[in-house]
């Protein structure tokens, strides 16, 4: 069976993208509905994955009514959790029609991390028994843009607002402020940094190792609505 890096780079090409869902091991069963016992992260990235062609393709089949909210109203049971940006253009439950109960979310600007983050994704990791972990990015983030612009000018923002730029910046500054591209570019390795450090937290490096949970990035195009899985880089 292939692993999660190797699915990840497949995913950068539509073709492989639908090939990997539609062969191989049972998956995406649970269309969104919620975990099923013993899942795994190639079963949930599938079906993650799944619901964002529902999407994609105008016939998303969760619509957020009150007796979906009722039907999972009771102990919860996701099966992936995805950190995305706060931009308003990107919400994350129905860009994979995603029905109540079934994926956690965490938004930040530019999905910056810090503790209060960190110790969601562990909980919902270590403590709901979730298998997959998204990072979630997009094109033309204003976040990104902001840290470009504060690197440009030289001129850090001040209060909190500080903290996303400092997160940002070694992202931009990987990618090259001199770059033309430099935004795109710098989107697409803070998405790959914020996996990487994920990887690495002290509470999920130990199932990552062990392949029981896997943490993926991905892109999000806000003009077509698609996700398109990054390589771990
Ligand atoms: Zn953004």
């Amino acid at each position: 069976m292939a692993n999660i890096p190797d699915l990840a780079r497949a995913g950068r090409r539509r073709a492989k993208l639908n090939g990997m869902v539609s062969s191989g091991t049972p998956m995406g069963a649970t269309s969104g509905q919620g975990r099923q016992a013993g899942g795994t992260p190639r079963a949930a990235l599938a079906d993650l994955l799944a619901g964002n062609r529902r999407f994609v393709s105008g016939q998303p089949v969760h619509g957020h009514d009150v007796t979906a909210a009722a039907a999972a109203s009771g102990d919860q049971q996701p099966y992936a959790v995805v950190l995305g940006c706060i931009d308003s253009r990107v919400p994350l439950e129905a860009i994979f029609d995603q029905t109540f109960g079934a994926i956690c979310v965490i938004r930040t600007g530019g999905h910056v991390l810090d503790r209060a983050v960190r110790g969601s994704i562990e909980y919902v990791v270590g403590q709901l028994g979730v298998p997959l972990v998204m990072v979630l990015g997009h094109e033309r983030c204003g976040a990104v843009q902001a840290t470009v612009e504060a690197l440009r000018t030289g001129q850090r923002p001040g209060g909190s607002l500080a903290h996303l730029v400092d997160e940002i910046a070694p992202a931009v500054t990987e990618a090259g402020l001199d770059d033309p591209a430099v935004q795109p570019l710098a989107i697409r390795r803070h998405v790959r940094r914020t996996v990487r450090t994920l990887r690495q937290d002290d509470l999920l490096a130990a199932p990552v190792a062990a392949g029981r949970v896997a943490v993926v990035g991905g892109l999000y195009d806000l003009a077509s609505g698609e996700v398109a899985l990054l390589d771990p880089g």
